[in-house]
């Protein structure tokens, strides 16, 4: 056990090519290393394809890889993701809601192509097919796709002008409700996270008002610091974390290599909360050492 670093570095949310990132999961796990991550949370987009062959790659290295996802759901019409940790992957009640999800992906991924056709952009469906490599379908995809064919220079770009709300290509979404999510990421084992609170554009009022529908829910923490965060963001968070009995938990939502995301990168939390793998010690590496 003296080899268990006491303070392991923790990044809870992370994407592969199961999804919309863009390296293997042996990749991502090797870079995650380099980067002197302790424990590592793979969260694709509703699935969990990619976990098994990051933790294989795992194996040999000084890192424990927890099976995540990352669930969209639906809430005052907004897209809300919860991110589930440490999830048992071949849980019925967990592959049940992951195949709904899908089949949700997959009809609004029909639905995007049309729009686009309509626009003049044909073949958009199995140009983002092609590029999710038999993986998950995500608006991602979509994007990779349209700066491919020249008709945006970034995905920032595609996503203002074609993929966000009101334009060509959005679809409005039919995601599962987050209880639903909370429900299949507890039932199958699991720690339910508000993923990146601070993106949802919503107002202080709005926020705050999702943190405690979250909470009510069952909900058991939110992420509190993410590497690329507006200045009092983490400060803020870690307040609504305490006021709603919430833990704290943090990520960097990594998806490809970039110069201003990076696996555990600035990842710390605020004074004064309560870190997830305090109050769920099944996350800290010391128990998946016990436990092998
Ligand atoms: P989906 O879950 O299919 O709606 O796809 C959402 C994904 O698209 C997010 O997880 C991001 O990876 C990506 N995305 C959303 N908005 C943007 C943006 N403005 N720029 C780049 N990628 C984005
Ligand atoms: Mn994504
Ligand atoms: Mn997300
Ligand atoms: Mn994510």
């Amino acid at each position: 056990m003296s080899d268990i670093p006491r303070f392991p570095l923790y990044d809870l949310h992370s994407h592969t090519q199961a999804s919309d990132g863009l390296l293997t999961p042996a990749d991502l796990v090797q870079r995650a290393a380099d980067m002197n991550v302790g424990v590592l949370a793979i969260t694709d987009h509703d699935t969990v394809a990619g976990v098994a062959a990051a933790q294989a790659a795992a194996h040999d290295l000084p890192l424990r890889v927890l099976a995540g996802v990352e669930a969209s759901t639906l809430w005052e019409n907004h897209e809300i993701h919860i991110v589930g940790l440490n999830v048992a992957c071949q849980h019925p009640a967990l592959t049940a809601f992951l195949a709904s999800q899908h089949q949700l992906r997959h009809a609004r991924a029909g639905m995007i192509a049309e729009r686009l056709a309509r626009a003049s952009i044909p073949d958009a469906l199995a140009g983002a097919q092609r590029l999710a490599q038999g993986g998950v379908i995500t608006r991602g995809h979509f994007a990779r796709y349209l700066v491919e064919i020249g008709k945006a220079d970034n995905l920032a770009q595609v996503f203002k002008h074609y993929l966000a709300r009101g334009k060509t290509g959005y679809v409005p979404p039919q995601w599962c409700t987050i209880e639903q999510a909370i429900d299949a990421i507890h039932d199958s084992g699991g720690v339910a996270v508000l993923a990146h609170p601070g993106r949802y554009g919503l107002s202080a009022k709005w926020l705050k008002r999702l943190i405690a529908w979250f909470a009510a829910c069952g909900g058991d923490a939110i992420e509190v610091a993410q590497c690329q965060q507006p200045p009092n963001e983490r400060t803020t968070l870690a307040g609504y974390a305490r006021d709603n009995q919430l833990a704290a938990s943090q990520g960097s939502d990594f998806h490809q290599p970039c110069p201003w995301i990076e696996l555990g990168r600035k990842l710390w939390l605020p004074g004064g909360v309560e870190p997830i793998w305090e109050r769920f010690p099944a996350l800290a590496p010391a128990i998946a050492d016990a436990d092998r």
